[in-house]
């Protein structure tokens, strides 16, 4: 079927949250655009071949708490999808410990008199927590307040401020809720003794595309064209053209130089404050400074391709000690036969750092020595031979900072862009918020069908609000689940 060229439809950015959206709007028949920067679609989900080697940008698991975008997504990879048992650990002082953690796995492992302090801490933080109402600011409070003094210094202060590289002073405490699973001892024991299977915890198994996670946005993008959908890759969104209520053009650097297209609609998923800055004309002096502030932390991600399988039960680890340059390593081949030849297996390390910085600015080859040396003198579980070659992927805008204070100038931010009527802000850093791969696709879907449905039927900002910790769900009752299947159909 021809598409009507009026209701003209553009997507800034091709990562998940884009590309759902330019999905649902291509099957409906509707004349839709994807502008991708990069010369791949995925952002932050993508499997990279290199040689024969698929490996993913980070330990990316399918979890999530909608049953409908949990099969959406179902429908979408069908029998592609497998389940991975899931195994992480932290390191540190030479040791692993479980994550999340396992209390007297966690009390054993750092000793008596540490474990005695942690106990006393923890039990007084609790009490606190529930007697005196305090307000929390930052993500040291956060810890505290979850875990006491004593477990916040050795599982969470290192880690998290070698992921940041800022203190935990810092940085806003909204980080916590969702992202660490709290010690709630009476959960533990009625599940222990109760089974009340009112809880189900996302956390010992997840869903997983058996050739990586880049098939999500692979498929995304392959049954988009099929629908007549249309995807520019390359193609770097730097003007956003507006009367003042619409958005009216978009101005895109192509290889061959820059392009103008005229919009109807337009859905951006590119960072908040990019577009703010490629509004033209200028718009309000305060936005742009609040644009400005906004700031996000970068990533070196390095994939190294080895001649050994199962070098380790984990799926992923984390690794607390600052000395270590990375923060996470992850097996690709305990997630899934396959992603490498035979008898190989690549290692992915991430290093957490800023656009520009020392580290940044190190050539390839100097990272994946210095990330290779150390992973052989901590580990001890590969030598030099085993290693064919390395990879360095650089990923830039990869984690939102949540400065102090960060909640109210997005707010700022997004109460000014209301004013352009045509306009959906979608995805993690669109909307500045810490989104998962579910949250992403599911504000994709709603932006197109709130312009499938020829009104703002669905609230992309209700998505991913809960400070509930992500990776438990409620059971919904059977008419929960009904309502819920029939609120999107
Ligand atoms: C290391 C890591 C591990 C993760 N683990 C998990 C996990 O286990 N489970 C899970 O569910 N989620 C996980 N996530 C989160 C998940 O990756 C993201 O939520 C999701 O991929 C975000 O999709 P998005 O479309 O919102 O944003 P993005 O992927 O950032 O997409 C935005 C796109 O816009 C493009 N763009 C930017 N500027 C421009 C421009 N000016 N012009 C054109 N294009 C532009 C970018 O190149 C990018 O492709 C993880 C993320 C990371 C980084």
């Amino acid at each position: 079927m021809k598409k009507s060229k009026r209701g003209k439809i553009l997507i800034l950015g091709g990562g998940l949250a884009g590309l759902a959206a330019g999905f649902e709007l291509a099957k409906a028949n509707k004349s839709v655009e994807v502008f991708e920067k990069w010369n791949e679609v995925g952002g932050l989900a993508r499997t990279i071949n290199v040689g024969g080697f698929r490996f993913d940008t980070g330990p990316h698991r399918w979890y999530t708490k909608s049953n409908m975008v949990n099969d959406w997504m179902l429908k979408l990879l069908g029998p592609e999808v497998i389940k991975v048992p899931r195994l992480t650990r932290i390191y540190f002082d030479g040791k692993f410990f479980y994550y999340p953690i396992k209390l007297l796995n966690a009390l054993f492992g750092i000793g008596i008199a540490r474990a005695f302090m942690a106990v006393f801490d923890y039990t007084r933080a609790r009490l606190r927590a529930r007697l005196f109402k305090r307000k929390l600011v930052t993500l040291e409070d956060g810890y505290i307040n979850q875990f006491g003094q004593t477990l916040y210094k050795t599982f969470f202060q290192r880690y998290s401020e070698k992921l940041w590289g800022e203190k935990c002073i810092q940085i806003s405490v909204d980080w916590v809720g969702q992202r660490t699973r709290g010690l709630n001892i009476l959960t533990i024991l009625k599940d222990i003794f109760f089974k009340s299977g009112t809880v189900v915890s996302l956390v010992d198994e997840f869903s997983y595309p058996k050739d990586g996670v880049g098939r999500i946005a692979e498929k995304l993008a392959s049954e988009m064209k099929e629908y007549k959908g249309v995807i520019h890759t390359l193609a770097d969104v730097t003007k956003i053209f507006h009367d003042g209520k619409k958005i009216t053009a978009i101005g895109v650097k192509h290889k061959k130089g820059m392009k103008r297209y005229e919009a109807d609609f337009v859905i951006s998923s590119i960072p908040i404050n990019d577009f703010c800055l490629a509004l033209t004309p200028l718009i309000d002096e305060r936005i742009l400074q609040l644009a400005h502030k906004l700031r996000y932390r970068d990533e070196l991600q390095v994939a190294l391709f080895v001649k050994k399988t199962h070098i380790t039960p984990d799926t992923w680890i984390y690794v607390h000690p600052k000395e270590i340059p990375f923060m996470r390593v992850m097996e690709m081949d305990n997630w899934s036969d396959g992603l490498s030849p035979k008898g190989t297996t690549s290692l992915v390390f991430e290093i957490a750092c800023n656009e520009g910085d020392r580290l940044w600015r190190k050539s390839d080859k100097e990272i994946i020595k210095l990330v290779s040396r150390s992973y052989i003198e901590e580990f001890h579980l590969i030598d030099d031979r085993d290693i064919i070659r390395g990879y360095v992927h650089r990923v830039p805008k990869e984690y939102p900072v949540y400065h102090i204070g960060y909640r109210q100038d997005v707010k700022e931010i997004k109460l000014f862009l209301k004013r352009f009527k045509n306009l959906q802000l979608i995805g993690r850093n669109g909307t500045f918020r810490y989104n998962n791969m579910d949250h992403s696709i599911e504000m994709g879907l709603y932006a197109a069908w709130n312009i499938i449905k020829g009104r703002k039927l669905y609230d992309v900002e209700s998505v991913n609000i809960e400070r509930e910790y992500l990776e438990e769900k409620k059971i919904e009752n059977v008419e929960d689940k009904k309502l819920e299947n029939e609120k999107t159909s």
